[in-house]
């Protein structure tokens, strides 16, 4: 996920607000910027399952269309969002609309395999989360769920795309976990718990640790229906391997609709906290020996 190339398609998304006339500030309105590139936007019942939003060209008349049947609003200017990436990263119009007219449709979140697709959605987040403002937010914000949910209110974006972006600013070791049942759909870590030796990553369709929290959770699928929310200690050893004891703990909360669960782990444990000890072993033992 960390690829160049995501990197590069994020970084243009911010370059785009840099240019514009007014300072960037949160939250940023995807449907304003579609209006300065007059570019209309409208609501439209989607024609295929899965489709989250379409970019409509005619000769130079461009039109952007979200899906009707989104009912979360964060999901709704994800998606007007990712086909301001289409119509603003390189290479795209010629890609998506390759007769230079007709409709190309979406499927915005992260869901896609598509490269095109992925980078329309790294510009998404670039453009409704951009770096700079994010990380300044989240110096305000503690760590865990809580600075999922006051980032998704702060930016207007869903909870699984600002848990994303979350774990991409944050300096705190996290995970972001999204399962279906038992299975994992996607995992994301944060730079620092990347660190630690020997974790592995969860990989898509891999089941979740047994007897963890989520696990639990999911097994009653009224809790993933109904929003509800639980947590527990956990163990990050248990979700990925690795050589040492990682203690933390295992927020979850259900999507509702979506049908999916959101999991965040947070561990405070430091990546030098052994380092430190010994370091300190030795800064003492010359003393004791005068
Ligand atoms: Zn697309």
């Amino acid at each position: 996920m960390s690829d160049a190339r995501y990197w590069k398609a994020a970084l243009k998304a911010e370059e785009f607000l840099a240019g514009r006339t007014t300072p960037a500030s949160l939250p940023i309105d995807p449907f304003e910027i579609a209006r300065e590139l007059a570019i209309e936007v409208q609501a439209k019942p989607a024609t295929a399952s899965g489709v989250s939003g379409m970019l409509a060209r005619h000769g130079d008349v461009f039109g952007i269309l979200y899906a009707t049947h989104i009912a979360s609003e964060g999901y709704r200017r994800f998606s007007v969002a990712h086909e301001l990436g289409h119509y603003l990263l390189p290479g795209h119009m010629d890609h998506v609309l390759p007769n230079g007219q007709g409709i190309h449709e979406s499927r915005a979140g992260f869901v896609s395999p598509d490269p095109f697709e992925m980078e329309a959605d790294h510009f998404a987040a670039g453009l409704l989360m951009p770096a700079r403002l994010v990380s300044k937010a989240l110096t305000r914000m503690g760590d865990g769920l809580g600075a999922v949910e006051q980032l998704s209110d702060l930016c207007k974006t869903s909870l699984t795309a600002s848990a994303i972006r979350y774990a991409e600013r944050t300096t705190t070791s996290v995970a972001v976990v999204v399962s279906t049942g038992q299975l994992v759909d996607y995992c994301f870590m944060s730079k620092s718990l990347r660190e630690f030796d020997g974790l592995d990553w969860l990989r898509k369709k891999e089941r979740l640790p047994a007897g963890c929290q989520t696990q639990r959770f999911n097994s009653q699928p009224a809790n993933v229906e109904n929003a509800e929310r639980a947590d527990a200690e956990t163990d990050l050893r248990d979700w990925f391997g690795g050589s040492r004891k990682l203690p933390g703990i295992e927020e979850v909360i259900g999507l509702g609709s979506y049908g999916k669960t959101l999991t965040i782990l947070t561990t405070e444990i430091e990546q030098d906290d052994e380092d430190e000890d010994e370091d300190l072993e030795e800064s003492w033992t010359p003393r004791f020996r005068r």
